[in-house]
């Protein structure tokens, strides 16, 4: 079946692929989004909710150092190896390794804050228009420090918050109390972030702009897109039992968008950091409020339709390998010593994968040797928050317009 003509075509259809077609349709262009529609396999769908304002740190920073014997023998729950893997994203570890400095550290904050200061405002847009408000509210969220020390450690980062107008809260005794009845364990400090947002099932979100996305006239082919090339001035994309054509294609296929970029001569050192979320029964007492961070505990703790969601850390394991519930398992377990839970809602923890870049930055913008190709992938983990500004940058490259802000720190030609 070959599509009829449209101006642009978007492969993946996550967060970031949505965005991207929404606001390309918006401005005008007709799009057609190139995605299999299965909902479960994407980040987008198994996330922990937040909007978050103030993630402006990759995981790639100078504590690096200091925990790199645990994270070796995987003694730390926030980071698996998976050894036999390794060695087939070994210049995504290089380059990680190479930006775990305090100067990568700052760099890549002032560039994140571009997105993030305007991650929610870009949410609402959409979420306005998709009648979707409902689906998240902004209590902020609460990251909570076991130890006076953990909280130290993490002092650099409210300074580097606060150099760039990042609001946030320390709550201590009896304010965190208040805060959050719910908490069983005692924590020595709390940070609230007031201004991030949280969305209550993220797999409604992303359903909810997609029904906008049709509703204003927007096509879907329902296929993985096999191969996307350039032929005579065009795009192609191909598809079990079709291809589509327009003058402008975007790549926004998340932790897939490797094997695309791959085929078109790009050698980006792109791996994706495995996560795992597994939903719990409410069980006795007040219910949590907001999203929590448990630092030491290395698990986040999000109040979902579902249940309460336990998401787990990072593992460093390609796409198909199958999963290992050790990180998971361990977040259960630390859970349970936080909150009063009930029994698992669902048999199997989900297992997603962000898509992720060794500097902590996603990929925006035109691709460095191909005119009219645009990407939008390798958003870590932070693609649910910055999913929307990142579709508003790409809409205004497909009219061949400046995006709003600097996104060179973005570009593909860094690595
Ligand atoms: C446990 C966990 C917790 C997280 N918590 C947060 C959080 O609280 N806040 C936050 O901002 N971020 C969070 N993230 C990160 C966030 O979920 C991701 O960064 C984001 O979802 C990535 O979106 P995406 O659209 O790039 O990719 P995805 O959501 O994975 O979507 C990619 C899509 O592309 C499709 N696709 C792949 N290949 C092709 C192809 N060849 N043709 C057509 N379609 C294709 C896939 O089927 C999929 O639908 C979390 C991630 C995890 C795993």
């Amino acid at each position: 079946m070959a599509q009829g003509a449209v101006d642009a075509l978007v492969v993946g259809g996550g967060i970031v692929g949505i965005s991207c077609a929404l606001s390309a349709q918006e401005r005008g262009l007709g799009v057609l989004l190139c995605d299999p529609g299965e909902a479960r396999r994407r980040a987008s769908y198994g996330n922990a909710g937040c909007i978050s304002r103030s993630s402006l740190f990759p995981m790639s920073g100078p504590g690096l150092w200091r925990n790199l014997p645990n994270y070796l023998l995987n003694r730390d729950p926030g980071l698996r190896l998976r050894y036999a893997k390794l060695p087939r994203i070994a210049p995504w570890i290089a380059s990680f390794m190479k930006a775990a400095n305090m100067s990568a550290l700052r760099r890549a904050a002032t560039a994140l804050d571009r997105l993030t200061s305007r991650a929610f405002d870009a949410h609402m847009h959409l979420a306005v228009a998709a009648g979707a408000t409902g689906l998240i509210q902004r209590k902020g969220m609460l990251r909570l420090y076991r130890t006076e020390d953990s909280f130290h450690k993490a002092a650099h980062e409210r300074e580097i918050l606060l150099e760039h107008g990042a609001k946030f809260e320390v709550i201590e005794g009896e304010g965190l109390r208040e805060l959050e009845p719910a908490l069983k364990r005692p924590f020595a400090k709390g940070v609230l972030y007031p201004d991030t947002g949280a969305v209550s099932d993220p797999g409604a979100l992303l359903e909810a702009y997609r029904k906008l996305f049709v509703e204003r006239g927007g096509r879907i082919a329902p296929a993985t897109v096999d191969e996307l090339s350039p032929e005579e001035g065009e795009w192609v994309a191909r598809f079990a039992g079709g291809e589509a054509r327009a003058r402008k294609a975007v790549i926004a296929a998340g932790g897939w968008s490797h094997g695309l970029t791959r085929a078109l001569g790009y050698r980006f050192p792109l791996a994706v950091e495995r996560g795992y979320h597994l939903h719990l029964a409410p069980g006795e007492g007040p219910p949590l409020n907001r999203p929590i961070h448990d630092s030491g505990g290395y698990h986040m703790l999000a109040p979902m339709r579902q249940g309460v969601r336990v998401t787990s850390g990072v593992e460093l394991a390609p796409l198909s390998a199958p999963p290992d519930t050790t990180q998971i398992d361990a977040a259960v377990r630390e859970a349970r010593g936080t909150l009063a839970l009930g029994a698992p809602v669902e048999n199997e923890p989900w297992l997603g994968a962000r898509p992720s870049t060794p500097d902590g930055l996603p990929v925006i913008g035109e691709a460095p040797r191909h005119r009219g190709l645009f990407f939008a992938f390798g958003h870590g983990h932070i693609g649910l928050s910055n999913g929307p500004i990142t579709g508003q940058v790409i809409g205004d490259l497909l009219l061949g317009r400046e995006a709003a802000f600097d996104i060179s720190p973005f570009l593909a030609k860094r690595f």
